[in-house]
């Protein structure tokens, strides 16, 4: 029940109808008996300053941010974590408050550990000679590279439809030599992908083929197998088994669904917010067991 205790949490972003953020939050609030409430709110472009201040002003102890809004809330922020900073892009907001009441509103980006952290519990080891390709350049290509990077594995090729985009990921991300060596970009073409899966241990799908409505997508052409050494870990989530995955089983790769990912980052914001204590896959499993009925619907 919503009382004058209870703590807010929302979600800022230009559409907010369609997030599983709700849902998810506000089911592991009611399981841990937290009286916190989790809101979807729709920001419209040009006013994310404005609401970021009235989420402070209203006592609000923080936010997800989602597009258009990941860069834009940047400037309203008093302290950027450094995944955010690197990323250019904030996912959560925490708002706290200094001795005199005033708010104090940080900015943080959990994509890269929450990808890190489901791409472990699937049963893939980042190794230091391990090698990856990742598909796509937008939002979640860069926090994937970045999580991948900070990880330990050894080479990433980023393969993107438009090449000077993944030019431009893979220079924001390798500006130091020790980086920079281990990065490559590459046009996405059928034979590009299905060459560099041959040297490679892990296939990563960041762009938005598959997802609902355009559900017989796939980056992978068909006809094809999947090598069968290969993790495939596909960032969509909805339809959960999407038809790059179901390419990769057949082919008997090992498959890993968007979903563990969208859990991780959330629990992970969860931690920021309530500093609970509790594990992230503790969190994340209650999470995810709640997508899944609101996906089956
Ligand atoms: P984005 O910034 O819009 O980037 C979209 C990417 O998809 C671009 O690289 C784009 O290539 C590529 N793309 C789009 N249509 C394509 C096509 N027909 N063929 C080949 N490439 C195509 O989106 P984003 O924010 O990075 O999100 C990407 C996906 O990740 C979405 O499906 C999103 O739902 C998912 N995601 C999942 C999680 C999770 O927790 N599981 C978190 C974040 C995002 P161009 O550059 O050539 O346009």
């Amino acid at each position: 029940m919503i009382d004058g205790h209870t703590q807010l949490v929302g979600l800022i972003g230009w559409p907010v109808g369609h997030s599983l953020s709700p849902a998810m939050h506000n089911a592991v609030f009611d399981a841990l008996e937290l009286n916190w409430c989790y809101v979807p709110l729709l920001v419209p472009p040009g006013q994310v300053e404005a609401a970021v201040k009235g989420l402070a002003a209203l006592g609000f102890r923080g936010a997800n941010v989602t597009v258009p809004h990941k860069q834009a809330v940047m400037p309203a922020l008093d302290s950027i974590g450094p995944s955010a900073r690197t990323l250019g892009a904030v996912n959560t907001l925490v708002i706290g408050r200094r001795a005199d009441g005033a708010p104090i509103i940080g900015g943080y980006n959990t994509d890269d550990q929450g990808f890190v952290r489901a791409l472990r519990q699937g049963g893939f080891e980042p190794e230091e000679g391990g090698r990856a390709i990742v598909v796509g350049a937008g939002g979640a290509a860069r926090a994937v590279v970045f999580g991948l990077l900070w990880s330990g594995i050894g080479e990433i090729v980023v393969l993107n439809r438009t090449l000077e985009r993944a030019q431009t990921l893979v220079a924001d991300l390798g500006r130091r030599p020790q980086e920079a060596s281990r990065l490559r970009a590459l046009p996405l073409t059928p034979e590009t992908l299905i060459e560099s899966a041959r040297a490679a241990d892990l296939l990563v799908d960041a762009t938005t083929v598959g997802m609902w409505p355009h559900v017989d997508g796939s980056v992978w052409p068909d006809g094809v197998p999947i090598p069968v050494h290969l993790t495939v870990f596909d960032l969509v989530y909805s339809p959960l088994e999407t038809h790059l995955l179901r390419q990769a089983r057949q082919s008997g790769a090992h498959a890993i669904d968007g979903l563990g990912m969208l859990v991780r980052q959330g629990a992970l914001a969860f931690d920021l917010w309530t500093n609970q204590g509790l594990a992230v896959d503790e969190i994340a499993a209650l999470m995810r067991a709640t997508c899944k009925r609101v996906l089956r619907k």
